[in-house]
C-alpha cells in the first residue's frame, strides 16, 4: 500500500458519503418523475435550463433515470448515479467492467447538454461510439435531446450536423483531428466543431494513457529522403548486437559502439556519401547522423508482429499494452521511415507537420472533463499529475465474487503454452468457458494453432475486425467455450455467462423466444456451477492496468469467475531482470521441483517489474507532455488569432501586420543616431525594391541638405503606406491570404521546433536543463515566426504585379529560413570533434565520454 493509493481510497470514501446524500435527494424526486407522461417529462427536462446547477442535477438525474426505465427498461443503479455525479465534478470514476458505464454516462451528458453547448462522449473505438449512441438514443430523445455519432467517413456537412447535436459520440482521435482540421480551415463554413465544452471519456485509460504516447499529427509531403534512409538501413543490417551496438531495454535506446560506428562509417565511405576521414557528425551531414541513430534504434528495438505489423504496404504500429493495431499513427524521429525501409515498403519520408496536438493537451482544452474506466487506480497518480483528474473508486452494484489464483511460472514459453492448452481443455470439458488473453497477435496465433492441433474447438480474436469480434466475444460465456483474444479484442463488450441473451427479434414466435430464454437460463446455470468464466492470462503485461482489464472480464455484476496468469522465464516482462540473482533463484526452484512455480517470490518479482515498466511509460508521457505544453501555449495563441480572423477584421489585421513589417525594417536599417550620408543608400534602394516592391528616389532624399535619418525614414514609410493602400485586398481575399501565409509559416515553425527538440536532446548530455533551454529557445523561435509572417505578408502583397522580382525575393527569405540548415550551422559552431578532449574535463576523448552515440 502506497500513500497515494491510500489517499485515493480515503477521498473515494468522502466522495461516496457526499454522493449518497445527493442520491437520496434524487431518489426523493422519483415519484414526481414517474407521475409525468412522455410529453411532460420532456418538458420538465427542458425547463431545467432555467434552474441553477444543483437543482438541475438532482431533478435532471431523476428524469434521466425515469427516461431510461421507460425507454430501455433499465433503471440506473444508485452506484451509476454516483458515477454520474463524479463525472460532473470533473473527476475520474473507476467503475468495474459490467457495472454499466454506458448507461452511467447518460445522466451527466444529458445534464451538461442543458447548457446548449454540445457534449462529447468519447469511446475507445468507432464501433463502440456508434453502438453506444444508438443504444442510448431512446433515453436522450425521451428527454428532448438530440444525439449523433461522428466518424471519419462523414462529409463536412454531416460532421457539422453531428456536432450540432446535444450529445455527440465518437473516438478521441476523431474529436482531436477535427479540432486540428478546423484550425487549418480558411473559411468558417468549413469548420465542423462548435467549441470544446464538455467531454466524458469512456475507457479513459485507453485514450489518455495508452494512446497518449503518440500525438495526433496532420502532415503533408516534404523533401524526399528515402534514399538516405534506405542506404542507412542496409548499413545497420550487417551489425551484430554487443559487438556493434548495445541495447538498453529499460530506456528503450540503442547505442553504436566504436566498432559499430566505424563499420557504418566504412560503408558510407564505400557508398561515396562521406569522404575518407570526414565524420558524420560534421555540419552538413548532421541530418544523416540523426537518421543513423533512428536506423540503429529501429534495428535494435523494433520487432515485426510485436511492435508493428506490415499490412496493406504500410508499417502499422501495434500498441504493446493492448496488442491493437494503431492505424495511421507514426513513430517520430525518423523511426517510422527506418522501419519502412527495413520492410521494403514505400517510405513515407519527410512529411512536414501542419498541425499537431497530444491527447493530454487536447483534452485539457475542454472546459469540463470527466472520465470512466474499469481500471484507474494503478494510474491514479498520473491522472492527477497530467490531467488534474482525481480518481474516485465507485463501489460495485453487487460484491465481486471473482477468485484470483496465484501466478504460475514455467521455464520456457513452449512449456507454458502447452500447459495453457491442457488447462483450457480440462476446464472446457467440465463445461466452464475459458477466455485466454494474449499479449500479442503472434502469441494468439500460436495458441490458435496449438489448440487446433489438440482438437480443442475455439475462436481467436486479434482486434482486426472489431465489430465481428464484438459478437464473438459476447458468446465467450457459453458453456465450454474457448476464446483466444489479444488484450484489446472485444473491449467494451459484455461477456454474459451462458452467452448472449436471446432477444424476441431473433426468434420467430413467442414460444420460440420463451424456449430460447429457458435454454439460455439453463446454460447460465451450467456455467455458474462450473465456476463462471475462467480467464487465463498467458503473460503478465508490463502495465498492471492491462492485466486488471483482462481479469475484469470475469466476475461481473457479482457473477462467479476465476482468473489465473501463466508466465515463463522467457516472457519479455521478466527480461528487465536480465541475469539477476532473483531470476536465477526462480529458475533453480523450477528446475528442482520439475514443475511450474507459484507463490509469493514470483508475485513480488512481477509487481516489481511492472512498476518499473509503468514508471518508464509515465516519464515518457510526462516529458512528451512538457514539450507539447510549450508548443501548446503557442498553438492556443495562433489558433485564437485564426478563429478571430474567420469572424472578421482580416483586412485590418493584414494592414497592421504589414505596417509592423515595414516599421521593423525601418528600425533595423535607419538607426536613429546615424547621419543620412552614412546610410548605404544604394543597397537600401535595392532592398526596398526587392522586398517591398518600392522604387524610391532614395539617393535624392538622402542627399537633400536638410535631410535627417528620421525624415528619410518617414518618407519611405509614407510611400509604403501609399503602396499598401493601393494593393490591400478586400476583406474576403485578405482573410484567405492571411490564413494561408500564417498556415505555411506555422508549418515551418513546427518543423523548426521539432529540430530544436532533437537538438535539445543532444544538449542535455552536457548537463544543461533541457526543458528550460527548450522553452527559452522555443519562445525565440516563436518571435521569429511572428516577424517572418509579417515580412512575408508584406513582401508578397507589396510586390503584387512584380512577379519575377518577387520570386527572387522569396528565395532570399527561404534561404534565411531553412531551419535544418540553421540548426546544422549552429551545431557546427559548437560541435566538438569526436577525437577532441571532452569538454566536461574528464580527460577522456569526447567520443568515449559525453559524445557517445546515443
Ligand atoms: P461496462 O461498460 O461498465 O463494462 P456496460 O455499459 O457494457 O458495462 O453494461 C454492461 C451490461 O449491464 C449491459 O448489458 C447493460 O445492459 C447492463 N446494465 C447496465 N446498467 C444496468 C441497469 N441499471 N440495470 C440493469 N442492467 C444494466
Ligand atoms: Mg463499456
Amino acid at each position: 500500500m502506497q500513500f497515494s493509493d491510500l489517499y485515493t481510497k480515503v477521498r473515494s470514501q468522502q466522495n461516496l458519503a457526499t454522493a449518497q446524500k445527493a442520491v437520496a435527494k434524487i431518489n426523493s424526486e422519483e415519484n414526481w418523475a414517474k407521475s409525468l407522461d412522455a410529453d411532460a417529462l420532456k418538458d420538465a427536462f427542458q425547463r431545467l435550463r432555467d434552474l441553477d446547477e444543483k437543482a438541475r442535477i438532482v431533478k435532471g438525474f431523476a428524469l434521466v433515470r425515469e427516461a431510461a426505465s421507460r425507454a430501455l427498461g433499465l433503471r440506473h443503479f444508485d452506484v451509476q448515479l454516483i458515477g454520474g455525479l463524479t463525472l460532473l465534478q470533473g473527476k475520474l470514476a473507476e467503475m468495474k467492467t459490467g457495472e454499466g458505464k454506458t448507461l452511467t454516462i447518460t445522466a451527466p451528458a444529458a445534464v451538461l447538454a442543458l447548457s446548449g453547448r454540445g457534449v462529447h462522449v468519447v469511446t475507445a473505438n468507432s464501433y463502440l461510439a456508434q453502438r453506444d449512441a444508438e443504444l442510448m438514443r431512446p433515453v436522450y430523445e425521451a428527454l428532448g435531446l438530440t444525439v449523433a455519432f461522428v466518424h471519419s467517413d462523414q462529409s463536412v456537412q454531416e460532421k457539422q450536423a453531428a456536432y450540432l447535436a446535444d450529445v455527440t459520440y465518437g473516438v478521441g482521435s476523431e474529436f482531436g483531428f477535427d479540432y486540428l482540421k478546423d484550425n487549418l480551415a480558411v473559411h468558417a463554413e468549413r469548420q465542423v466543431q462548435r467549441g470544446l465544452f464538455a467531454a466524458i471519456v469512456d475507457e479513459v485509460d485507453s485514450i489518455l494513457i495508452d494512446e497518449a504516447r503518440v500525438p495526433l499529427i496532420i502532415s503533408d509531403q516534404a523533401t524526399d529522403m528515402s534514399e538516405v534512409v534506405t542506404l542507412l538501413d542496409t548499413c545497420v543490417r550487417g551489425l551484430t548486437p554487443e559487438a556493434h551496438f548495445t541495447v538498453d531495454m529499460k530506456e528503450r535506446t540503442a547505442q553504436l559502439t566504436e566498432a559499430g560506428y566505424l563499420a557504418v562509417e566504412g560503408a558510407l565511405v564505400a557508398a561515396g556519401v562521406i569522404k575518407e576521414g570526414k565524420e558524420l557528425y560534421e555540419g552538413a551531414l548532421l541530418p544523416w547522423a540523426r537518421r543513423l541513430h533512428s536506423a540503429v534504434r529501429a534495428y535494435a528495438l523494433y520487432r515485426k508482429d510485436r511492435d508493428y505489423v506490415v499490412s496493406g504496404g504500410e508499417v502499422v504500429l501495434v500498441d504493446p499494452g493492448t496488442g491493437r493495431a494503431m492505424e495511421g499513427r507514426r513513430l517520430d524521429d525518423g523511426l517510422h521511415e527506418a522501419l519502412e525501409a527495413r520492410e521494403g515498403v514505400a517510405i513515407r519520408q519527410g512529411t512536414v507537420v501542419k498541425a499537431t496536438v497530444t491527447y493530454q493537451n487536447f483534452f485539457g482544452l475542454y472546459e469540463r472533463l470527466g472520465g470512466l474506466t474499469g481500471t484507474a487506480l494503478t494510474e491514479a497518480e498520473e491522472f492527477s499529475d497530467i490531467y488534474q483528474l482525481e480518481t474516485v473508486v465507485i463501489p460495485t452494484n453487487r460484491p465481486v465474487a471473482r477468485q484470483q489464483l496465484e501466478d504460475l511460472v514455467f521455464l520456457t514459453k513452449a512449456e507454458k503454452f502447452s500447459a495453457v492448452v491442457q488447462e483450457a481443455r480440462r476446464r472446457s470439458q467440465a463445461g466452464q468457458p475459458v477466455l485466454i488473453g494474449c499479449g500479442s497477435i503472434r502469441d494468439a496465433l500460436v495458441l490458435d494453432r496449438m489448440l487446433a492441433s489438440h482438437g480443442v474447438a475455439h475462436e481467436t480474436l486479434t482486434a482486426k475486425h472489431i465489430e465481428r469480434e464484438a459478437h464473438i466475444i459476447a458468446m465467450a460465456g457459453k458453456p465450454g467455450a474457448v476464446t483466444v483474444a489479444t488484450n484489446m479484442a472485444g473491449r467494451g463488450t459484455d461477456i454474459l455467462l451462458g452467452g448472449e441473451k436471446p432477444t424476441r427479434g431473433d426468434c420467430d414466435s413467442d414460444e420460440a423466444y420463451a424456449q430460447a430464454l429457458a435454454e439460455w437460463e439453463k446454460a447460465r446455470e451450467v456455467v455458474r456451477k462450473a465456476g463462471g468464466l475462467f480467464v487465463l492470462g498467458t503473460e503478465r503485461n508490463g502495465i498492471r492496468r492491462v492485466d486488471n482489464q483482462l481479469a475484469g472480464r470475469s466476475g461481473r455484476q457479482g457473477d462467479p469467475g476465476v482468473v489465473q496468469f501463466y508466465l515463463s522465464l522467457e516472457d519479455e516482462l521478466l527480461q528487465v531482470f536480465g541475469r539477476s540473482r532473483q531470476l536465477t533463484l526462480v529458475r533453480k526452484l523450477i528446475e528442482a521441483s520439475g514443475s511450474a512455480l507459484g507463490g509469493q517470490t514470483v508475485g513480488r518479482l512481477i509487481v516489481q517489474a511492472q512498476k518499473g515498466v509503468e514508471n518508464q511509460g509515465y516519464s515518457a508521457r510526462k516529458s512528451l507532455m512538457q514539450y507539447d505544453k510549450v508548443l501548446s501555449d503557442q498553438r492556443i495563441a495562433v489558433y485564437a488569432l485564426r478563429q478571430a480572423l474567420l469572424q472578421g477584421g482580416a483586412q485590418e489585421q493584414l494592414r497592421l501586420s504589414i505596417l509592423a513589417a515595414i516599421d521593423s525594417w525601418l528600425d533595423e536599417h535607419f538607426p536613429e543616431d546615424a547621419l543620412p550620408e552614412q546610410l548605404p543608400a544604394a543597397d537600401l534602394k535595392r532592398e526596398l525594391s526587392e522586398v517591398f516592391g518600392l522604387t524610391l528616389p532614395l539617393l535624392g532624399w538622402v542627399n537633400k541638405d536638410d535631410a535627417t535619418v528620421q525624415s528619410v525614414a518617414s518618407k519611405v514609410r509614407e510611400a509604403a503606406l501609399a503602396r499598401l493602400d493601393e494593393v490591400l485586398p478586400d476583406e474576403d481575399a485578405s482573410r484567405v491570404y492571411l490564413l494561408d501565409v500564417l498556415g505555411q509559416l506555422w508549418t515551418e515553425h513546427l518543423g523548426a521546433l521539432d529540430e530544436l527538440k532533437g537538438n535539445v536532446g543532444l544538449k542535455s548530455k552536457n548537463g544543461l536543463n533541457p526543458m528550460y533551454q527548450f522553452s527559452k529557445d522555443a519562445f525565440e523561435l516563436f518571435k521569429e515566426f511572428e516577424r517572418e509572417t509579417n515580412l512575408l505578408l508584406a513582401m508578397n502583397l507589396l510586390n503584387t504585379g512584380r512577379r519575377d522580382e518577387n520570386d527572387a525575393a522569396k528565395a532570399v527569405l527561404a534561404n534565411k529560413r531553412s531551419a535544418e540548415q540553421a540548426v546544422a550551422l549552429e551545431l557546427e559552431k559548437r560541435w566538438v570533434r569526436r577525437n577532441d578532449a571532452c569538454p566536461c574535463g574528464s580527460g577522456k576523448r569526447f567520443k568515449e565520454c559525453h559524445g557517445k552515440l546515443a
